[in-house]
């Protein structure tokens, strides 16, 4: 049986480090505060939402949730973002995806100033990560990484295979792994022979959301394996990766629940006191 990445504990560990940097910011009053704009009932967004704000209340950093109507137009939301935008005492501005249908998600995530897109998600930040200079990353791309490091995976010169090529996980991941010397290749749902080219994988990484893809015949013996995945099987909450048989041959591997969920939180989090820590100086 592989090491189990223990997401939670990682997640810890990082806020007992953020906590310094909060006192710190206070010290010099400044309480760092997240902005979440959230359009329409999506009950999963709610939760999501409801999540990051407990979570700013637990570390006593301040949060604001906006909440629109779903059929709020471009031009309303556009105000409120811009409003966010020059508000001194808001930091870091989060738009919860996914956006009503009639509008444009990449436009609305481009209106968050680049000082405040803790997502990572505006086009100013997405080009600095793929040009290999500084921004914010997006928060479920360095929760991978902080587990990785937190298990002493080193990246450099390996074989990383991605299954997902979104803009939020799979491309990020992509052009982060390239940047700190993997060999990494990206599949998606029109790729062939998927197993051939995930089996060759030191670094398995699967983001795709379809349950039970990664079985015990996609993995090579002794590969790592992040299950970025999310899914609801029966009720139950399970990843991409069959768990009970890829962990018998898994060298690491995240579980879902209690893998990259919680380092993404715990990401966006850090991300917040970064963008805090920037617009002070
Ligand atoms: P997405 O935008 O729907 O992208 C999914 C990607 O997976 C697409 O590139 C798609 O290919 C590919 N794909 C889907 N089914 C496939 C299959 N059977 N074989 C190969 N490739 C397949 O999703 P996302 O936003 O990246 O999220 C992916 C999963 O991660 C979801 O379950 C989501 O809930 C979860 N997630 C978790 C966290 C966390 O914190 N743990 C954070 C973000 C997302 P095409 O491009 O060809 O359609």
């Amino acid at each position: 049986m592989g090491i189990i990445m223990d997401g939670k504990k990682v997640a810890e560990k990082t806020y007992e480090d953020l906590e310094v940097r909060i006192n710190k910011l206070k010290e010099n009053n400044i309480i760092p505060m997240l902005a979440v704009v959230i359009v329409g009932n999506d009950e999963a967004s709610q939760v999501y939402v409801r999540n990051k704000a407990k979570m700013c209340e637990k570390l006593q950093i301040g949060s604001k949730v906006i909440e629109c109507e779903e059929n709020i137009s471009e031009k309303e939301l556009e105000k409120i973002i811009k409003d966010l935008n020059n508000d001194q005492n808001i930091h870091g501005i989060l738009i919860q995806a996914p956006l009503p249908k009639h509008l444009d998600s990449l436009k609305i995530f481009d209106i968050v100033s680049k000082e405040k897109d803790v997502d990572g998600f505006n086009i100013y930040n997405v080009g600095a990560l793929s040009l290999n200079k500084e921004g914010f990353i997006p928060c479920t791309v360095k929760g991978i990484i902080k587990i990785l490091e937190y298990y002493n995976i080193n990246v450099t010169s390996k074989n990383i295979v991605i299954i997902g090529r979104s803009n939020i996980v799979g491309k990020p991941l992509a052009n982060y792994l390239i940047n700190h010397n993997a060999t990494v290749t990206v599949c998606h749902s029109k790729t062939s022979n998927l197993s051939d080219i995930t089996k060759q994988a030191d670094i398995l990484i699967s983001a795709t959301g379809t349950a039970n893809l990664v079985k015990k015949d996609y993995v090579k013996k002794g590969a790592v394996v992040i299950d970025v995945g999310i899914n609801r099987n029966n009720n139950k909450l399970c990843g991409d990766v069959n768990f009970e048989e890829v962990s018998e041959i898994a060298s690491h591997i995240t579980p879902v629940p209690g893998g990259v969920g919680p380092m993404t939180i715990a990401m966006l989090m850090e991300n917040v006191l970064e963008a805090a820590e920037m617009q002070r100086k």
